[in-house]
């Protein structure tokens, strides 16, 4: 007489299946880039309804910064965090952990760009720093600006070309102002050289030094006149002391956070 199949070997196969199933999915989790994996969206609640933008810019606040190499930007954000509690992202600071970071597979990519001073592609930067901003919002941070889904960030050294502007402003969140460190190529080299004895970074030499600066002329200075002629832009001349430019910048940044209260 036939018999059906032995419950033992059926129950046996479903478990050898399930382990094989499970085994996938976590292999597959775990090849994800941690800082660039992409994340659930938000909870529906906390996103704005009139923009397709992962974060409310009337919520957050964020102030582009942007200069030419060696313009002060680093320093100026530096100081900018102890006036006002920003969150300070540096988008060549992100890329450069990101090209260190073991596993990542952009690492070698982002080492070219940064040697030859050329703009990595945007998706990768966009995606660092929309996670890096999710990470600081999520974090319970407890100072001025930061109540109840609020937040101010000073993303420095970014959108350094138009395509990267447009993504960011339309798909992470909306740039209230740009801060623009100018001063003059012969300063700025010179705060590169000096920096370049201690800093270790590839690309702190005269070299790569030539190609930032062209990069910057060509493909930055249109970010900066896109935003101009919406009058987002805040020029700080970033050519005398330390502490000059920043007194210069504090009330520039004072009176933008009041203009948005
Ligand atoms: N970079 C990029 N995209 C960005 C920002 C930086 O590709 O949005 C790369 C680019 O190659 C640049 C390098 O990172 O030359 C160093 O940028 P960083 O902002 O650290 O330089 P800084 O302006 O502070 O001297
Ligand atoms: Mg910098």
């Amino acid at each position: 007489m036939a018999r059906g199949p032995n419950p033992l070997i059926l129950l046996g196969l479903a478990s050898v299946s399930f382990i094989a199933f499970a085994t996938i999915v976590r292999k597959r989790e775990q090849s994800a880039p941690a800082s660039l994996r992409f994340q659930d969206p938000p909870p529906p609640e906390d996103k704005p309804q009139h923009t397709s933008a992962v974060f409310d810019h009337t919520k957050v606040t964020v102030l582009f910064v942007l200069g030419g190499p060696g313009a002060g930007k680093g320093t100026q954000c530096a100081n900018l965090v102890s006036d006002f509690g920003f969150c300070h992202l540096s988008a060549g600071d992100l890329l450069r952990a990101e090209q260190h970071r073991e596993g990542s597979q952009f690492g070698e990519l982002i080492q070219t760009c940064i040697k030859e001073g050329t703009i990595v592609p945007m998706e990768v930067t966009v995606k660092l720093l929309e996670n890096a901003m999710r990470a600081a919002l999520q974090e319970g941070r407890t100072r001025e600006g930061w109540a109840e889904g609020r937040g101010r960030f000073l993303i420095d050294g970014f959108p350094r070309k138009m395509d990267q502007a447009m993504k960011f402003d339309d798909d992470v969140c909306q740039a209230s102002m740009v801060l623009f460190f100018s001063t003059t190529e012969e300063v700025m080299l010179e705060r590169l050289l000096e920096r370049g004895k201690t800093s270790g970074r590839e690309d702190d030499n005269v070299e790569s030094i030539k190609k930032r600066f062209t990069t910057y002329k060509e493909t930055t200075m249109p970010v900066i006149k896109h935003y101009e002629a919406l009058g987002k832009v805040a020029e700080i001349d970033s050519s005398p002391s330390v502490e000059e430019v920043h007194l210069k910048a504090k009330a520039v940044v004072e009176k933008i956070l009041a203009d948005k209260k």
